[in-house]
């Protein structure tokens, strides 16, 4: 089976390499099949192109939309889009939105963050850790508390005051999941849930969303993401071709310090129908 990474990050949002760095230590990696995806931008696609074309790799545009589920902000939904093209309008005015929404929703970060630890600076920290300032996100709140001392691991970072229901959790509303996906149609890519066993919703729920993201049109989900463990695996793919499904594969790679590496996941399950069956890669 194709060595493929359908899902990373470069400083272009929340990741810590340049996409060239990033397609570079892609294709060392072995990778056959590469697609950046930063979090609702899609800049750093020509860059990585360029430097995975020029080291004999196929590459795919991608992207990383945060939209929500079932009218609430608190279920925020990640969908990948793959194969989009860069020059669609309505994609494009929607990721400008949704980045500038970024800038409101780190103020109210920042504020309830500043009341809760009696503290000052935090909006102007959180940027500093931003390459691209329009991709201002959790991750460079994170970085900044992480810094000052906060917690003991970035993670801890998130567990105390970034998830829902800790002090510097402000719920979104960006973009409607279905509305994502037609965007992502509309640019002619296809539309895959990311990380569908991140999300903090019970059994039922899980199938719910499953089902009303089939419903919208979705084509695929990812089964092996590093943000699945690997007991999580055959969970998905079984879900997978329960729903229809095609199955992605991706790393959510955002720096060399990472637990996950580029292309270091193991392949689909044979069972699966893999997303990338959908492209003309010759
Ligand atoms: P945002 O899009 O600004 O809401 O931030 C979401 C990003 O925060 C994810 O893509 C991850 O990069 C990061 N993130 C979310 N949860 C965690 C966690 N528990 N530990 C470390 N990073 C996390
Ligand atoms: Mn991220
Ligand atoms: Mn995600
Ligand atoms: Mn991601």
């Amino acid at each position: 089976m194709l060595k493929v990474d359908l899902h990373c990050h470069s400083n272009v949002s929340d990741g810590k390499l340049t996409p060239e760095v990033l397609a570079e230590r892609a294709c060392n990696n072995g990778v056959q099949l590469l697609s950046l995806t930063d979090h609702d931008e899609l800049s750093g696609n020509v860059k990585a192109r360029e430097v995975a074309e020029a080291m004999g790799v196929k590459y795919l545009n991608g992207v990383e939309i945060s939209t929500y589920w079932k009218d609430s902000v608190d279920v925020a939904i990640h969908i990948v889009g793959l194969n989009v093209s860069l020059e669609n309008d309505q994609l494009n005015t929607n990721l400008i939105r949704i980045r500038s929404l970024r800038h409101d929703r780190a103020k109210k970060i920042a504020f309830d963050l500043e009341k809760k630890l009696k503290i000052t600076g935090v909006l102007e920290g959180a940027y500093k850790h931003a390459d691209n300032p329009d991709l201002i996100g959790r991750a460079h709140f994170g970085a900044h508390l992480f810094e000052l001392g906060y917690a003991k691991s970035l993670r801890d970072v998130f567990q105390h005051y970034l998830t829902p229901g800790k002090p510097g959790y402000v719920g979104y509303d960006w973009a409607d999941y279905k509305d994502a996906i037609n965007w992502i149609h509309g640019a002619g890519g296809v539309a895959v849930l990311a990380h569908p066993g991140r999300y903090r919703v019970g059994n039922s729920k899980l199938l719910e969303l499953l089902g009303d993201f089939k419903n919208a049109g979705g084509e695929g989900i990812e089964v092996v993401t590093g943000s699945h463990s690997p007991d999580q695996y055959p969970v998905f793919a079984t879900l997978a071709k329960r729903f229809g499904f095609k199955a992605s594969v991706g790393s959510d790679f955002h720096s060399p310090d990472d637990h996950v590496e580029l292309g270091h996941l193991p392949t689909l399950p044979d069972y699966c129908e893999p997303i990338w069956d959908l492209f003309d890669l010759s």
